[in-house]
């Protein structure tokens, strides 16, 4: 397969690398695309664009800027180009078997309102309870969501994008949902080129029945694993088993897994100070889509604790904006954002009841 290249710069460069020597044989790099630079790069011949004119192989595009990476994509399919990638350089533990899989994401489905990523429960509930969840899990039931109201809400989602980059199915923990390969197909049918994770605590992988691996490795879904002290324990057999089904797979080590934070405080005038830890974690949950999770679960935070942290800024899917009025609209500050603070804590859990002191303090 023939591959051109767009973009000369230090992504461009990664991207000639990657291919070569992780991907060796498996690719023909033709040379690069670039408006600005001329000559080689590493060896290979950069075009303009009008010189590849009746090039029908692979346009990769490899600008660190995604918004400069739309606007190439929106210019290439104005010329008639229809295998249009977008080198991702994911972090995951590889394959070496497609590195389109591996490391990219197909444009086919790009258009005007690309959200980077979205997340959604299958299950609020987790089987870990740490401290300071940012997804309040300690405090939900066991209580499995409505499957097709929860893939309704995707589809309602669907329809006010155009797409979106990465999807993380998580919770609480996933895998206790025993329906999670429902899941999986459903969103994979809605947003076929999404880049599918599922972000998990690794504690069930090993007793995961075989079908749900195997349906997991068709739909080219990443698994996504924190390594908590517990998971720890367990990763060289996690690796194995991930490994034999060729699942792709990244981990957020122990390092970043051993410090934790209580993500709020319940005094808006609090000595701590402020941060945001969910940064463009748009949440879709029982009809509704909030920026960030603390911001969807904190009506359930404060029944549970009989607490009043401001809940707006959550909208309903039915009536929200569309396209980039939406987009917009999720990037906007909420008053939850003047109690969400920066407080460091060694990783635990909650013990058998959950705290409001596991989650906020109160100074
Ligand atoms: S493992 Fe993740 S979802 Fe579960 S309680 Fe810990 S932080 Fe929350
Ligand atoms: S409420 Fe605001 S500051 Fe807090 S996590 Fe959400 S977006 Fe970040």
């Amino acid at each position: 397969m023939e591959i051109l290249i767009y973009g000369a710069g230090e992504k461009g460069k990664l991207a000639l690398t990657t291919i070569k020597c992780d991907y060796e044989g498996n690719y023909s790099i033709v040379g690069f695309i670039d408006k600005s630079k001329h000559g080689e790069c590493l060896g290979y011949p950069i075009f303009k664009l009008e010189e590849v004119e009746d090039f029908n192989g692979v346009i990769l595009i490899a600008l660190l800027d995604f918004q400069e990476a739309q606007a190439v994509w929106k210019v290439l399919k104005k010329r008639g180009y229809t295998d249009i990638f977008w080198f991702q350089d994911k972090k995951t533990v590889l394959k070496y078997e497609d590195f389109f899989v591996e490391q990219c994401r197909n444009c086919m489905d790009w258009g005007d309102s690309i959200l980077p990523q979205v997340e959604m429960h299958i299950i609020d509930s987790c089987n870990l309870n740490c401290r300071g969840c940012s997804h309040f899990s300690p405090i939900f039931s066991d209580t499995l969501p409505d499957l097709k109201a929860r893939i309704s809400d995707v589809k309602k989602l669907k329809e006010k994008i155009t797409t979106v980059l990465k999807f993380y199915i998580l919770g609480g923990e996933p895998f206790l949902n025993p329906e999670i390969n429902d899941y999986i197909c459903n969103i994979r049918s809605v947003f076929p080129y999404t880049q599918l994770y599922i972000v998990t605590n690794g504690l069930l992988i090993e007793n995961l029945p075989k079908e749900v691996l195997q349906c997991v490795k068709d739909n080219q879904v990443c698994i996504s694993i924190s390594e908590y002290k517990p998971t720890r324990k367990k990763i060289g057999k996690i690796r194995l088993i991930l490994d034999e089904f060729q699942i792709l797979y990244e981990i957020r080590g122990f390092s970043q897994k051993e410090k934790f934070y209580l993500p709020l405080t319940i005094n808006e005038q609090s000595k701590y100070p402020k941060t945001c830890i969910s940064n463009k974690c748009v949440t879709i949950w029982n009809g509704k889509i909030a920026r960030c999770p603390q911001l969807m679960y904190i009506s359930h935070f404060n029944t549970y604790f009989n607490t009043n942290l401001p809940e707006d800024g959550v909208m309903d899917l039915d009536n929200c904006a569309e396209g980039q009025k939406l987009l917009h609209n999720l990037q906007k500050e909420v008053p939850l954002c003047n109690y969400c603070i920066e407080n460091e804590i060694e990783w635990s859990t909650c013990g058998k009841t959950a705290k409001l002191e596991d989650f906020a303090v109160m100074d």
